[in-house]
């Protein structure tokens, strides 16, 4: 009797206890809404962006590391970075990255060495999406296939679901 009774109320539960998603501040604002890629160009302001990333949201936070660090450098040893591109290849990401510095405001420090650092910087993140999904940013695998493409779990699974019905 008492089984039935907390079963039903379970039940009433899950069609009722549903809440429509909230409704986000921005949309209720009426505000211009920045993509992640947008807002990476306006906090990395001594970064020249020739193009914004056009790989999957996942990997932002690895973007972000290496344009800290570039910033950084940019800063201590004024020159500046441009960003030509950062895309996904070969299931991995790419970030292509050139230094524009004049010889005088380097002192002492060689132009070589500095760009040096630059490109430890990019391969260090290049390595890094080896192990991140591209979709969620959670912990992934290199899948190998008719695309190579690095996911998680559980967005290899939905991948795999899309691109059979797509067929
Ligand atoms: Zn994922």
């Amino acid at each position: 009797m008492a089984d039935s009774l907390d079963l039903s109320s379970s039940a009433y539960k899950g069609v009722w206890g549903r809440s429509p998603p909230p409704v986000p501040t921005f949309e209720r604002k009426g505000m211009k809404v920045l993509s992640w890629q947008d807002k990476l160009e306006q906090d990395f302001p001594n970064i020249d962006f020739i193009t914004l990333p056009s790989t999957g949201q996942g990997w932002e936070t690895i973007i972000r590391q290496a344009c800290v660090k570039l910033q950084l450098l940019s800063q201590t040893f004024n020159v500046v970075f441009i960003v030509n591109q950062i895309k996904e290849k070969y299931g991995t990401l790419r970030m292509y990255v050139d230094m524009r510095c004049s010889e005088h405001d380097l002192g002492e420090y060689d132009a070589d060495i500095i760009d040096d650092i630059a490109q430890d910087i990019v391969a260090t993140a290049e390595t890094s999406s080896r192990y991140i999904c591209e979709v969620c940013g959670k912990f992934g695998q290199l899948y190998p296939g008719g695309w190579y493409i690095v996911r998680c779990k559980e967005c290899y699974e939905e991948y795999c679901k899309q691109t059979q019905g797509g067929t």
